[in-house]
């Protein structure tokens, strides 16, 4: 991923976030390339997580352990996970 931004920098490209709604329903943030030839690029660089309790979501990198904060029970010493959101196929998203 470093290594993309790197060479989209030096062909003279600036990575931009997109609001893509097709990207946020699969749950990715992406990050929009516009090649020379006029492709577009995709690279994801945030998944969403989700809390299959009570539902609440979140953004964060790929593995990252989120614990939700609302399902949280003193008493119970109980914890729920985020889970992340089904993930998606980058070549899918090129237009
Ligand atoms: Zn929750």
């Amino acid at each position: 991923m470093k290594r993309l931004i790197t060479e989209m920098k030096e062909i003279g490209l600036q990575p931009s976030t997109s609001g893509n709604p097709g990207a946020k329903e699969a749950g990715q943030s992406v990050t929009r390339y516009i090649l020379p030839d006029g492709r577009v690029v995709h690279a994801a660089v945030n998944r969403r997580y989700t809390c299959p309790n009570c539902g609440t979501s979140a953004w964060a990198r790929p593995a990252t352990k989120l614990i939700c904060g609302g399902c949280y029970e003193e008493d119970d010493r109980e914890i729920t996970f985020l889970e992340p959101d089904a993930s998606i196929d980058d070549e899918q998203e090129a237009a």
